[in-house]
């Protein structure tokens, strides 16, 4: 996937399965979400090409904890003196990459294809490294002071501390993996919540679709799969009557 500006200052960063997100403010930067280690290239490359570097990004946020978006984390807080927050009971998880439990046992769900996409997409981009935090910063609720100065959503159920965030200004929801646009699993595609199988708590996850409904946005990108501009009540609606996948 070639990087792309989305909304002013917002760009799109990852590949074909997994996204990540750089919030432009002035000359200073905020990463959201940290993809794959092998991620890092990409964002390197990116940056260089709008004249930038690395350096400028002062914060690391993260809607979760799950290994597949917080890759560059690490690096790019050694390299570049960022701040890496993460959501409160997520924040455990980020320092020592010990995955809390999930409704399904992976076994089934490895034995369907994408997921093997997604598995394989990782290896390759270093999802198999470890990727602790050195140094953490948890967060709740509120507007975190960073590049872009976010609003933090609480969406808990896909982890016990997911959050999305919402940038007013830019007319951008960030929904993180609190609904998809792509199914790890199945690979089915348009907003829906992301498998119960890689979850915390289903229930939890479909209860928080309560509090993207009403945020006034353009564009919602997810942690999974492409934007959408139909707004996040059309979005969750879509999810809702989807249900449980
Ligand atoms: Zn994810």
């Amino acid at each position: 996937m070639v990087p792309m500006q989305l909304a002013p200052g917002v760009h799109r960063l990852g590949n074909a399965l997994v996204n990540c997100y750089l919030i432009e403010d002035g000359n200073r930067m905020t990463l959201v979400d940290a993809g794959f280690p092998g991620f890092r290239r990409q964002l390197d490359e990116y940056l260089r090409s709008r004249g930038s570097s690395v350096s400028a990004i002062d914060a690391v946020i993260l809607t979760h904890a799950h290994p597949d978006h917080v890759g560059m984390a690490e690096g790019v807080r050694r390299d570049a003196g960022a701040t890496v927050y993460a959501p409160d009971a997520d924040a455990e998880q980020a320092r020592t990459a010990k995955q809390h439990k999930r409704e399904g046992s992976a076994l089934p769900a490895l034995l369907r294809a994408p997921v093997w996409r997604l598995l394989v997409a990782g290896m390759r981009n270093g999802a198999a490294r470890v990727t602790k935090i050195g140094e953490v910063t948890p967060f709740s609720d509120g507007d975190l002071d960073v590049p872009g100065r976010p609003r933090v959503i609480p969406t808990p159920g896909h982890s016990p501390g997911h959050v999305a965030f919402h940038l007013p200004d830019r007319g951008v929801l960030i929904a993180g993996d609190a609904l998809v646009s792509y199914h790890a699993l199945t690979g089915a595609r348009g907003p829906q919540l992301p498998a119960s199988a890689l979850s915390y708590d289903s229930a939890q996850m479909l209860a928080s679709l309560d509090a993207l409904e009403r945020v006034d946005a353009g564009i919602t990108v997810f942690g999974h799969g492409e934007p959408w501009t139909d707004g996040p009540a059309a979005a969750v609606a879509r999810a809702r009557e989807i249900g449980y996948t």
